[in-house]
């Protein structure tokens, strides 16, 4: 006889043949359910630290209500890692918001990094902006003070008059100290310059050679997927050699989208701004002219000097013609077309 569980009965010809006279129940132990609160956060926490993308952490968080509730302790939340927080811009929603702010909340630096980059730049939030990257700054987050820097060297959110360059250097000091090889190489041309600090080349020279070597030392290794590697995009270094250009900032990846997305993009030419020319960057202007430009062909804007001599070294070297050049060569075409004119006209009269 073939029962719900599958088994057979022996048949009833057997000797010792008794039919069962009730269901056999089995009581399933659910072992999670024992144990502590505290190993089941120690264990989500470092899951979060290790997610390599912001759907491992939502999946954990989906598979049962306990889960849900611990998944989104502060003590998970605070350790969430770089990845897990890369949030991509298409999918952009409230609850991704949310998230961001709750880990923010939670003590993440990176996190309030993160959001603060997006609503400042993106979401024209530019208060609640500059406040959570000034959290993170305040923790020593690296990229933040950067950022911060930048803000204050172009008056970004303002006018004009409210560009602090003095400040700006302070806040690209503090990051170069922490390592931050764009804050180091901005840090070396305002030294170079005399830009907000006193001019001194030799010690611009030396903090360009430590963003160099750093960039170098963080080389990214070639990126693999399914044992095929990947191109990457490579800038040759002062050194001699070409070196993989480490990922950009999922904060920066995040705005490149954002302001890749046609209607975006119009929206932003529409007010007369410009994007960064640095691709990886992704930074818009907050008003007209904020960003400087090529002063050879005045083809191109950067955010930043670090972005300017980035970009340089990637693709503007070969790109950027003399605004002489072209001029000569509007002349040119202008003189070869009345050539072309008068040729034609005498045919014409013949
Ligand atoms: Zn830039
Ligand atoms: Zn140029």
């Amino acid at each position: 006889m073939q029962t719900r569980s599958g088994s057979v009965y022996p048949k009833p010809d057997t000797e010792y043949y008794s039919p069962p006279s009730r269901k056999r129940r089995i009581v399933a132990v659910d072992f999670f359910d024992g144990l502590p609160d505290d190993l089941v956060l120690s264990v989500l926490s470092k899951i979060s630290s290790s997610a390599h993308a912001p759907s491992d952490v939502v999946s954990i968080t989906m598979t049962c209500k306990r889960m849900n509730e611990l998944g989104t302790n502060p003590m998970v939340l605070s350790k969430a890692s770089v990845r897990s927080m890369a949030v991509r811009a298409k999918k952009w929603s409230d609850s991704a918001d949310r998230f961001l702010k709750r880990c923010a909340d939670a003590g993440s630096l990176e996190a309030a990094y993160t959001l603060g980059m997006i609503k400042f730049y993106c979401l024209d939030s530019r208060s609640a902006g500059a406040a959570l990257m000034a959290r993170a700054a305040m923790g020593s987050h690296a990229a933040a003070l950067y950022s911060l820097a930048i803000v204050q060297f172009n008056g970004s959110g303002g006018c004009k008059a409210h560009k602090d360059l003095r400040a700006g250097v302070a806040l690209c000091a503090r990051s170069a100290f922490l390592g931050h090889v764009d804050a180091l190489r901005e840090l070396g041309h305002c030294l170079q310059d005399g830009y907000g600090v006193r001019r001194n080349v030799a010690e611009g020279r030396r903090f360009l050679l430590q963003a160099n070597a750093r960039e170098l030392a963080e080389a990214a290794p070639p990126a693999t997927c399914q044992g095929q590697i990947h191109q990457q995009q490579q800038v040759r270094s002062d050194f001699g050699c070409d070196v993989p250009l480490a990922e950009p900032h999922p904060a920066n990846r995040f705005m490149a989208e954002w302001f890749a997305a046609a209607a975006r993009r119009k929206e932003v030419e529409a007010g007369g701004l410009r994007l960064c020319s640095l691709a990886r960057c992704g930074r818009p202007e907050t008003r007209r002219h904020e960003f400087r430009r090529c002063s050879v062909c005045g083809t191109v804007n950067y955010c930043s000097r670090a972005c300017q001599a980035l970009h340089w070294r990637l693709a503007h070297k070969s790109e950027c013609v003399p605004m002489e050049q072209w001029a000569d060569a509007a002349a040119a075409v202008a003189a070869a077309n009345a050539d072309l004119a008068v040729a034609d006209g005498g045919n014409v009269n013949d």
